[in-house]
């Protein structure tokens, strides 16, 4: 360790000191300025100075330095967006600047006699979406604060939230919330926009999580057992709480359920966390008090770290320290608030926190500013939970059990919504039940008008998905992403870890056949924990099977774990997306034929004959897809990618979405092409991409002689029906009308007429 980083570790224990300490003395003018004093001597700083909010004024006041003229504390004070101080609040974001002089924003203060220090830091200090106020340090030496700093005193500020918001309120700096009543609160909050974050839709009683902060303050009202004997029966109770809630996750969230509490386990198992809690209470400490000093300690370690993923773990000390301290209270048991379905309002949630909700059946969640991870987005979003993430932190006064309507499709919320907007929502449930009831008409196989079998299977992203894609009867899984447990977890799983995944697709997937796509990371999808560089033209850039031939570790322990895994399987294919040249395959089928040697060699029971295929995304393809398909077992056709790169259209920019046309002639002609071709070689064939469930799309696919669709599970039945709605005669017609086309208009003219038929078709069929 360097000497600066051990010197930002012991500051980050001075300031938990002080922290501790403030509750007791009450002193808060000492206490800002010992941390000021610590601050600026730990990061050798000529000046260190602390602003707080004032809301009467909305005015940052300098209430302590170290430096600046004692007598300014107190008449410095500037709006938020003034000077370089207002500027951080204004930002939120720390701002650092090494000749902050020259910079148009600064703020001469006479006062504060400050003209000499040249080197200036600053970062806010905030809670949720509360604003605190702003901790600065300065220099006389031009460019002398460094990222090391930036991080230290970022640390710093986020570990002095709580107290000194407590702080602002002892000095009556923060204004008293007056009062509303529950007809006037209700009657501003009838409807909200927020982001729509998961999309769904919920009706349900409102039930509030109110913020706790049980690391830095009591909870008001709670009263704690104290002695070592209860301290080990809540650790105890912790610990089979957490293994309720995974056995009960399991079910749900197969792939990451082990890893939710991965750092809350690797916690309990660290000695130094228990023993140096048994010590305090042995040398006279109550236990919460012991809890929270050495849970505080462990947690500034943690973010002291360079390592971002493990700076986000101490967010799993303090959720761990919570659930300890939880079972500390006296009469804990009457105190939780029923949330089965409920929607939750929340200003801050763990990943824990949302798999809690999801295993008591949360409607859905609703949080309040800021705090959202993208893990919490993620886990959310694969537990189909709707989530709308609104600023308005009046939402957090709803009253409990006040009737909430979310549409999280349109990011709307409604406190206690009229009887039409009731009337709308019931629409979409019904909408819900006409889906439900065509599930239940899904036929085993699937046969076009006059007969003719194509096999419609499934596309899975979340072992979740799996009982639904059965139940809808898929006949097989024709695309298995297999970026999600990469995605959850904040290290790359292991092969062993990876194996449990795929055992559990194989095992609900017996008797089909299943092709796993191996790894497609890049582009939209990150994983941060890699640190890769970062790429002006990411989709252009290290993705998917360049990523892995990149990494073969990575790469190989993958297909060992896919081959372990998958060693009864009926029929199992392994793909590779984003095959540019015959090389790239050759590369990565010889990949899998050495991971098979590896798994033999090491005596480990693997597949004995996968089957390998590419997937046609890339324009490249169609020059040496005679070469291709010669080698291949089989093809699957990855369209979301295969127009994004024939189109050169970003799939996920909005603003040229326009040019991202699936009935693009090049695209129709290039897809009859790759088919034509493939099938000369008799090698199979599928679609995955989204097209294969879009209605117009289907004919024209069957018109060209596409047999196998993969898609989304719940689309099953009605791709089912539109397929029972065509010949094959008529399907060959609209695809040879849509390939004469030569340019968009033409093409939906051809649509236009197709559609007018179809309405005919099903006219004449229903009459
Ligand atoms: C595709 O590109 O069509 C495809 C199915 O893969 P993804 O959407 O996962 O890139
Ligand atoms: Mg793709």
């Amino acid at each position: 360790m360097t000497e600066k980083k051990r010197q930002h570790l012991s500051l980050l224990y001075d300031i938990s000191e002080l922290s501790a300490l403030v509750a007791d003395s009450k002193d808060i003018d000492s206490f800002l300025q010992q941390v000021v004093q610590s601050v600026a001597s730990h990061l050798n700083a000529e000046v260190g100075s602390i602003y707080l909010l004032d809301d009467r004024t909305d005015e940052l006041v300098l209430r302590a330095t170290k430096g600046l003229k004692p007598s300014s504390v107190g008449r410095i004070r500037m709006r938020i967006g003034e000077g370089l101080v207002g500027m951080t609040m204004a930002r939120m974001a720390p701002f650092c600047d090494g000749t902050a002089c020259d910079n148009p924003f600064f703020k001469y203060f006479e006062e504060a006699g400050e003209e000499p220090y040249t080197s200036f830091l600053a970062v806010p200090i905030g809670r949720g979406i509360e604003k605190i106020g702003v901790l600065v340090v300065q220099h006389s030496e031009a460019d002398y604060f460094e990222a090391a700093d930036v991080m230290a005193l970022r640390a710093i500020a986020a570990q002095l939230a709580g107290t000194v918001a407590n702080a602002r309120l002892m000095m009556g700096l923060q204004q008293t919330v007056r009062p509303r009543s529950t007809t006037e609160l209700m009657e501003r909050l009838r409807f909200i926009k927020g982001e729509a974050t998961v999309p769904g839709f919920a009706l349900a009683p409102a039930a509030l999580l109110k913020p706790e902060d049980p690391l830095l303050s009591d909870v008001p009202g709670a009263d704690f057992r104290t002695s070592a004997k209860a301290y080990q029966r809540a650790l105890k109770a912790t610990l089979d709480q957490l293994r309720q809630l995974q056995e009960q996750l399991v079910r749900r969230l197969p792939e990451s359920a082990a890893l939710i509490f991965e750092a809350h386990h690797m916690i309990l198992k660290d000695p130094r966390f228990d023993r140096q809690i048994l010590n305090a209470i042995k040398l006279g400490m109550p236990a919460p008090d012991a809890v929270r000093q050495v849970a505080r300690q462990f947690i500034n370690l943690f973010e002291a770290s360079p390592d971002p993923y493990i700076r986000e773990k101490a967010r799993d000390i303090e959720d761990l320290a919570r659930r300890i301290l939880f079972n500390l209270r006296k009469g804990k048991g009457t105190s939780k608030s029923p949330i089965d379905d409920h929607i939750v309002i929340a200003s801050q949630l763990y990943p824990s926190d949302v798999l809690r909700l999801a295993s008591e059946s949360v409607a859905g969640i609703v949080l309040v500013g800021g705090g959202v991870t993208s893990h919490v987005a993620i886990i959310a979003r694969s537990l189909k939970i709707p989530m709308i993430i609104a600023p308005q932190g009046d939402l957090l006064t709803v009253p409990d059990g006040a009737q909430v309507l979310m549409d999280a499709d349109a990011g709307t919320i409604y406190i206690d919504p009229s009887d039409q907007i009731r009337r709308q929502f019931a629409g979409r449930n019904r909408l819900r039940r006409d889906a439900a009831e065509k599930a239940a008409a899904m036929q085993p196989q699937s046969f076009t008008a006059d007969g003719r079998r194509i096999h419609l299977m499934a596309n899975i992203n979340l072992l979740g998905e799996l009982p639904l894609a059965r139940e809808l009867k898929a006949e097989g899984i024709g695309l298995y992403r297999s970026e999600f447990p990469f995605i959850v977890r904040s290290v790359l799983p292991s092969e062993e870890e990876q194996r449990l995944v795929y055992a559990r697709l194989f095992e609900q997937t017996a008797g089909i056949p299943v092709f796993v796509r191996t790894l497609d990371i890049g582009g939209d999808k990150i994983l941060p924990y890699l640190n890769l560089p970062r790429e002006a033209n990411p989709e252009l850039g290290l993705r998917s099977i360049r990523f892995l031939l990149k990494h073969r570790d990575v790469f190989d322990q993958q297909l060992r774990a896919i081959l372990r895994a998958g060693a009864k399987a009926d029929q199992l294919g392994i793909m590779f997306p984003m095959i540019s040249s015959v090389d790239d395959f050759e590369a990565a089928s010889q990949a899998v034929h050495e991971a098979a040697a590896s798994l033999a060699r090491d005596q480990l029971e693997c597949h004995p004959s996968p089957l390998i295929g590419a997937m046609v995304e890339m324009p490249s393809v169609l020059a040496v897809l005679d070469e291709l398909a010669a080698l291949a077992d089989f093809f699957s056709i990855g369209t979301n990618d295969f127009i994004q790169y024939m189109l050169a259209v970003d799939r996920t920019n909005e603003h040229v979405a326009g040019y991202y046309q699936p009935f693009h002639p090049s695209i129709l002609r290039s897809l009859s092409q790759i088919v034509n071709c493939v099938r000369r070689y008799q090698k199979p064939i599928s679609v995955c991409g989204e097209v294969a469930h879009d209605g117009d799309f289907i004919p024209f696919l069957l018109g060209i002689g596409i047999r196998h669709l993969s898609v989304d599970p719940q689309f099953l039945p009605t791709v089912q029906q539109t397929i029972a709605s065509v010949t094959i005669q008529q399907a060959e017609a609209y695809a040879q009308a849509l390939l004469a086309a030569s340019s968009l208009r033409e093409i939906e003219a051809v649509r236009e007429k197709w559609r007018k038929n179809r309405t005919d078709r099903l006219t004449v069929t229903s009459a």
